[in-house]
């Protein structure tokens, strides 16, 4: 419970020091690390503590991976984000100051690409990356590996839930949870259908900032969709 409260309390005091919900920080995590017990321990599974990734609903029994690679913390993305709001650039005046951060986040995103920052909070809400309570690069075989975890909660539900005198109001709760998860995960997947992406990007930085979500092969089978788009290509 201790590590619970530690995990809210760094995103609440996130905000009090001028941080936004950065709902793609998730985004930038592949769903297959967030399989691989090595990586995921050291890197956790998203670079923010200010996105909305509760928690590492894609890992399996069989991965047998720890607390440091189940709960959120403090990551690539907030420490950058500290640094850009709050080192001492040494500018001669606001514009300047501007031109400094910009040059260092270009250098600094290129090296890292963990520091990226999406949010459907400032008006696009049709940017399949940046949704709440997802998790990883791909929403379709993310949500395969949640709904796998769904299933072996359900047949134990009214077990785990049992209390002494409980007139299953236990049960009736946490089954609103389950429902809720499957439904959170269809969510996710449908936004993948005929949205865009917006990327906030500087005139000095390569590329669109607004592309049409891309769409994925036809042959694809949702767990082996990367290799097979990669073989056959979008369409
Ligand atoms: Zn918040």
């Amino acid at each position: 419970m201790g590590n619970l409260i530690r995990f809210v309390s760094s995103h609440e005091v996130g905000h009090t020091i001028g941080l936004r919900h950065n709902m793609g920080s998730s985004n930038k995590t592949p769903v297959e690390k967030l399989r691989d017990k090595a990586w995921v321990e050291a890197n956790g599974h998203t670079a923010s503590i200010m996105d909305y990734a509760r928690f590492n609903y894609v890992a399996q029994p069989e991965d047998n991976i720890g607390r440091a690679g189940l709960f959120p913390r403090i990551g690539d993305y907030d420490k950058w984000a500290i640094e850009w709001g709050y080192k001492n650039v040494n500018a001669k005046d606001e514009e300047d100051e501007k031109k400094q951060l910009n040059k260092l986040f270009i250098e600094r995103y290129k090296a890292n690409p963990r520091i990226w920052f999406g949010t459907y909070e400032l008006g696009n809400a049709a940017d399949a990356r940046t949704q709440a309570e997802d998790l990883g690069d791909n929403a379709m075989k993310a949500s395969e590996y949640g709904i796998k975890n769904l299933k072996r909660i359900m047949p134990n539900l009214a077990e785990w839930t049992k209390e002494e005198s409980d007139n299953y109001s236990n049960l009736s709760q946490m089954y609103g949870q389950v429902v809720g998860q499957y439904q959170r995960y269809m969510g996710h997947v449908v936004r993948n259908i005929g949205g865009y992406y917006e990327t906030y990007k500087s005139v000095e930085q390569e590329g669109n900032v607004f592309e049409v979500t891309p769409k994925p092969c036809r042959k694809m089978r949702f767990l082996s969709c990367t290799r097979t788009c990669l073989k056959h290509q979008p369409g």
